[in-house]
């Protein structure tokens, strides 16, 4: 085939007089392995290289943050960096193409090197991990939302979207878990007891990923008698993979000691809904 004679580079320059006048011209994409995906990463702090990226007077690159931390001054030679760039360097991070992190967990999408990580961070194919301790499952929110269902079956209230239901725990068992239906998202009611009171906190168990489970929660308490109450609410309820057991710094809900009355249960309702 007269094809044979385009296997050109792009843009078809050097296109042989082989090339029959009528026919399209073929542009082929050529492209080949690179091994050691780490070379294009900023050899300063190990990050993956975006634009701009810099090079001193002897070639050695940075990228833009470094060269603002190191005053401009080149790590490897101390010749001025951060004017000049290094464009073939930014062209070629552009045109690596890597699949998500999650692609074994069933993501199929694509991103020039580097921009994989931001879509990490709110990929829906990003594992969760069962919140019970002594259990190391891990999987997609739906199958872990099964697992909890099928498997840990104490502690564990059902609640349906937009309805009020109580949410009363002992402060010493830190945890009540939610769910909807028998197997749907899975919300975690923490408690931490410190000496000025208790915090608690609303999460659920999903990937920070648009679509997943959007729901807004509001959090109520009441004193035993019912004279003292407080409320708490989010319009979005944090989406988390993996429970942190450490005392929340923010989006808590906290009970003061005198609140409680010297009682060691919490006597709370909650209402979850769908978001939109
Ligand atoms: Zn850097
Ligand atoms: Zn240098
Ligand atoms: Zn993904
Ligand atoms: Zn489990």
């Amino acid at each position: 085939m007269l094809r044979k004679a385009s296997r050109s580079r792009s843009k078809g320059q050097r296109r042989s007089s082989l090339v029959e006048d009528e026919a399209e011209p073929v542009e082929e994409v050529r492209s080949g392995t690179l091994l050691e995906l780490d070379l294009l990463d900023c050899p300063v702090c190990c990050h993956a290289l975006t634009n701009p990226i810099f090079q001193c007077d002897n070639g050695h690159i940075a990228c833009s943050s470094c060269c603002v931390n190191l005053r401009n001054k080149c790590p490897s030679c101390t010749l001025p960096i951060g004017v000049y760039r290094n464009r073939m360097m930014e062209r070629l991070v552009e045109a690596i193409i890597v699949p998500c992190p999650n692609a074994k967990h069933g993501c199929t999408e694509n991103f020039s090197y580097g921009k994989e990580l931001d879509h990490e961070k709110e990929c829906g194919f990003a594992l969760c991990y069962c919140p019970e301790p002594d259990c190391n499952y891990s999987g997609l929110c739906n199958y872990l939302y099964r697992h909890h269902y099928v498997n840990h079956s104490g502690s564990r209230l059902s609640f349906t979207p937009g309805y009020k239901r109580d949410a009363c725990m002992r402060i010493s068992d830190k945890i009540l878990f939610l769910q909807e239906r028998r197997d749907g998202p899975l919300v975690a009611v923490q408690c931490f007891e410190e000496e000025q009171g208790v915090y608690v906190a609303v999460n659920c168990i999903a990937p920070c990923a648009p679509g997943v489970s959007e729901l807004s929660f509001q959090l109520s308490y009441s004193s035993y008698f019912g004279e003292k109450t407080m409320s708490f609410g989010l319009r979005e309820m944090n989406m988390i993979q993996k429970l942190s057991f450490k005392t929340p710094e923010k989006d808590f809900m906290f009970v003061p000691r005198y609140f409680l009355d010297g009682r060691t249960i919490l006597k709370m309702h909650i209402c979850i809904r769908r978001q939109g």
